[in-house]
C-alpha cells in the first residue's frame, strides 16, 4: 500500500476508471475485484478503513442459519459457498468454528425445528462441505463444550459449524490485496460533492480529513459504497433522491473468559424469537447482538444500557450458577446495519424479521450503488455491482478482463503451499525471539505474511515485543508496521480496528493510549500539543461508550 501523503499527492493528478466512495467491507471487495480486472481504481474513505459497520459485527463467515426461518435460501446456499471459498482464500483470518445450539427444558419442541434447520444448512453447502455436518448432543456433551451452561436447564443441543473471522482486518486485507494489484486506497478523504460538466459526473470534491485541504477526484464512473451514508451522497446528487437505507443497530458487549466459561461459540435461541451468539474472541467472549431501528447520529452509535441488560438476561436465561452482571461487561459498541427499506422515525423497533438481501441500483449520473448485505458474500457483491456498472459503461465492460478476486489468496500468500512455508518459517522466528504462543497465532491471524514484517520490528528494536494491554496478545511493534504499511494514522485506528482493544477491553485500552500515542508521536511526527490532542480525542471516544452502557470502568474511573 502506498503511503497515504504520496496517495494524496498523486490521486488529483490522474482521471481513474472507478472512483469508489466508502472504504468498508463493500468498498474494499469492489476495489480488489475492479483492480483484479486491470481497472484502474481509487477507493475514497471518510474516516478509517472499516470505521462504519464492517468492524463492529459479530465477526462470523457464516451461511446465516437464521435466514433459512426467512426462507432465504438462495442467500443462505450463496453465503456458505462463500464461506467455503474464504477458508481457502484466507486461511489464517477465516477461522473454522464449533458452534453450539443448547436446547432449553421447557423448549424441548424447538430441537426438532432446529435439527430440520441445521439439515438443510448442510444440504445447501453439501457441494462445497464435505466434513462438519451437524450432530446432536447429549447434555454432557453440552456442558463438556460449554461449562457455563445450567445443567437444570439444558437437555441437550446440537452440534454445527460455521467460521469466525475479525472483520476490520479482514477489510484491510482486502484493501491490501486490491493495492497489490494497482488500486490506490485513501483514508481520511470525505467525499464532500461532486463536479459535473456538461450533464456529466466527471469527479468527486473531497476534503482531507487528516492533513487539511480540498481536492478533486477525476474518474469515469462513479461506485456509491457508502453503507448506511449512502443515501446523503445520493442527495448531494438529487436533493430529490428518496432514501433507500433504513439502519437497524445491533451491540455486543465483552465479558472476560472467567466469566462465562465456554469452548465453543453458542447459538442461543432467545425467548422473544431471536437468536444471540456468544463467541471466543480475541480471548474474551463476544456477546450479541440485538436489532432495533435507528434514527439517531449515524457517526456515532453506542450501546446503551437497556440493550446490555437484555443480552445479559439472554445469555443468563442458559447459564448455570455463575450469573453475568453489568459489573461483568469489560467493553461495549454498536454497529449500523444497511437494511433496505425506509429510514425509521424513531429508534428501536424490532427490525430482525427485515431481508439482509442487498439491493444494487444505477443512481442519477449512472452512479451505481449498494445497500445491505453481509461481510461474507462481499466478493460476490462486488462482481454483481461491476456488472451493473459494466451494463451502463460497455467502454468499461470491453477493457474488463476477468476477476480474480476467486484465486487471490489474502494476507499476502501466493497459494496453500506458500501460507504453509511462511507460516511455518513466521512461527520459527517467533520462537527464536521468544514471542509467546497466543502473540504468536494473533499476529498471523491479523497480518498473514507480514506478521513477519512486524516481527523485524521485534528484532529491532525488542521492548516493542511488549503487551499493548497487560490481558491481551497485541504487541507495541504492531504500531509502526500498522502506521508504515497500513495507512492508520489516529491512535483510534490502531486501537479500535488494526488491533481490537478498543472493543475488547475499554478500561485496559484507556490505560494504553499514552503510551501507545507516545510510540505513534515518534512515528508520525506529532509535536507535543497534537499529541496532547490526540490522546484526549481517543480518550473521551473510549470514555463515551463507557459511560454510554454503564459498564464496570466508568465506576472504576469515578474512583480515581
Ligand atoms: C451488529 C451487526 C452484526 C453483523 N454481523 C455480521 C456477521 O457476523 N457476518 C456478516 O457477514 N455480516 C454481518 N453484518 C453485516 C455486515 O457487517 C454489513 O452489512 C457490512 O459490514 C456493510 O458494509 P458496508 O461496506 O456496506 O458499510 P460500512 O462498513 O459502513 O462502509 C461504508 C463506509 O463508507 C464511508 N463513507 C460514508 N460516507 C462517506 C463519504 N462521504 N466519503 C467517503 N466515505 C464515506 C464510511 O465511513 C464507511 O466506512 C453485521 C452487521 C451489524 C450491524
Amino acid at each position: 500500500m502506498k503511503p497515504r501523503s504520496q496517495a494524496v499527492k498523486e490521486a488529483p493528478e490522474k482521471e481513474f476508471d472507478i472512483a469508489i466512495i466508502g472504504g468498508g467491507i463493500v468498498g474494499a471487495g469492489l476495489a480488489q475485484d475492479a483492480a483484479s480486472r486491470g481497472l484502474s481504481v481509487i477507493l475514497l474513505e471518510k474516516r478509517d478503513f472499516a470505521s462504519g459497520t464492517s468492524s463492529k459485527t459479530t465477526k462470523l463467515i457464516h451461511g446465516g442459519l437464521r435466514y433459512l426461518e426467512q426462507l432465504h435460501f438462495g442467500l443462505t446456499r450463496q453465503l456458505l459457498h462463500e464461506r467455503a471459498l474464504l477458508e481457502k482464500l484466507a486461511p489464517h483470518m477465516v477461522r473454522d468454528f464449533s458452534f453450539v445450539l443448547p436446547i432449553l427444558k421447557q423448549k424441548r419442541f424447538f430441537g426438532f425445528k432446529a435439527e430440520l434447520g441445521l439439515t438443510l444448512y448442510d444440504l445447501l453447502a453439501m457441494d462445497v462441505i464435505k466434513d462438519h455436518r451437524h450432530t446432536r448432543l447429549s447434555q454432557r456433551e453440552i456442558l463438556e463444550s460449554a461449562p457455563g451452561l445450567s445443567r437444570e436447564q439444558i437437555v441437550g443441543g446440537l452440534r454445527f459449524h460455521d467460521c469466525i473471522t475479525d472483520d476490520s482486518r479482514l477489510v484491510m486485507e482486502v484493501v491490501k490485496s486490491a493495492c497489490a494489484m494497482g488500486a490506490t486506497a485513501i483514508n481520511y478523504a470525505e467525499v464532500t460533492g461532486f463536479h459535473v460538466e456538461n450533464g456529466e459526473l466527471v469527479a468527486i470534491k473531497c476534503h482531507d480529513c487528516y492533513a487539511g485541504g480540498d481536492m478533486e477526484i477525476r474518474a469515469k464512473t462513479f461506485i456509491n459504497a457508502a453503507g448506511i451514508w449512502s443515501d446523503k451522497l445520493m442527495q448531494m446528487l438529487d436533493p430529490a433522491w428518496q432514501p433507500r437505507c433504513s439502519p437497524a443497530k445491533g451491540i455486543h458487549i465483552m465479558v472476560p473468559q472467567s466469566s462465562f466459561e465456554t469452548n465453543s461459540a453458542l447459538f442461543l435461541p432467545t425467548l422473544d424469537g431471536r437468536y444471540v451468539f456468544v463467541v471466543p474472541w480475541q480471548r474474551a467472549v463476544m456477546i450479541g447482538t440485538t436489532d432495533t431501528g435507528y434514527a439517531g447520529d449515524l457517526d456515532n452509535p453506542l450501546a446503551n444500557v437497556d440493550e446490555v441488560d437484555y443480552l445479559i438476561s439472554v445469555v443468563n436465561t442458559y447459564s448455570g450458577s455463575r450469573k453475568i452482571t453489568r459489573d461483568d461487561v469489560i467493553a461495549s459498541w454498536a454497529g449500523l446495519r444497511p437494511l433496505v427499506g425506509t429510514p425509521p422515525s424513531e429508534s428501536g423497533q424490532a427490525t430482525g424479521s427485515v431481508s439482509r438481501e442487498h439491493l444494487i441500483y444505477v443512481g442519477p449520473y449512472k452512479i451505481v450503488g449498494l445497500l445491505g448485505g453481509k461481510l461474507t458474500n462481499y466478493r460476490i457483491m462486488a462482481d454483481e455491482v461491476l456488472n451493473k456498472l459494466f451494463a451502463e459503461h460497455p467502454d468499461l465492460a470491453a477493457r474488463a478482463t476477468q476477476s480474480r478476486t476467486a484465486k487471490t489468496m489474502l494476507g499476502g500468500f501466493s497459494d496453500k503451499p506458500d501460507f504453509l512455508t511462511s507460516t511455518a518459517h513466521i512461527a520459527a522466528r517467533a520462537r527464536k525471539l521468544s514471542i509467546e504462543p497466543a502473540t504468536l497465532d494473533h499476529l498471523i491471524a491479523s497480518y498473514g505474511k507480514d506478521a513477519d514484517k512486524v516481527l523485524s520490528i521485534v528484532e529491532d528494536e525488542p521492548e516493542l515485543a511488549a503487551r499493548v494491554c497487560p490481558d491481551f496478545p497485541p504487541i507495541m511493534a504492531e504500531i509502526p508496521f500498522c502506521i508504515v504499511n497500513e495507512s492508520a494514522m489516529l491512535l483510534e485506528d490502531l486501537l479500535f480496528r488494526r488491533m481490537r482493544m478498543g472493543l475488547v477491553h475499554q478500561g485496559q485500552c484507556l490505560d494504553a493510549v499514552p503510551r501507545v500515542a507516545n510510540l505513534v508521536r515518534s512515528c508520525l511526527g506529532w509535536d507535543e500539543a497534537r499529541t496532547k490532542v490526540e490522546i484526549e480525542n481517543t480518550q473521551s471516544i473510549i470514555n463515551e461508550h463507557i459511560a454510554a452502557s454503564h459498564t464496570f470502568q466508568k465506576r472504576e474511573l469515578q474512583k480515581h
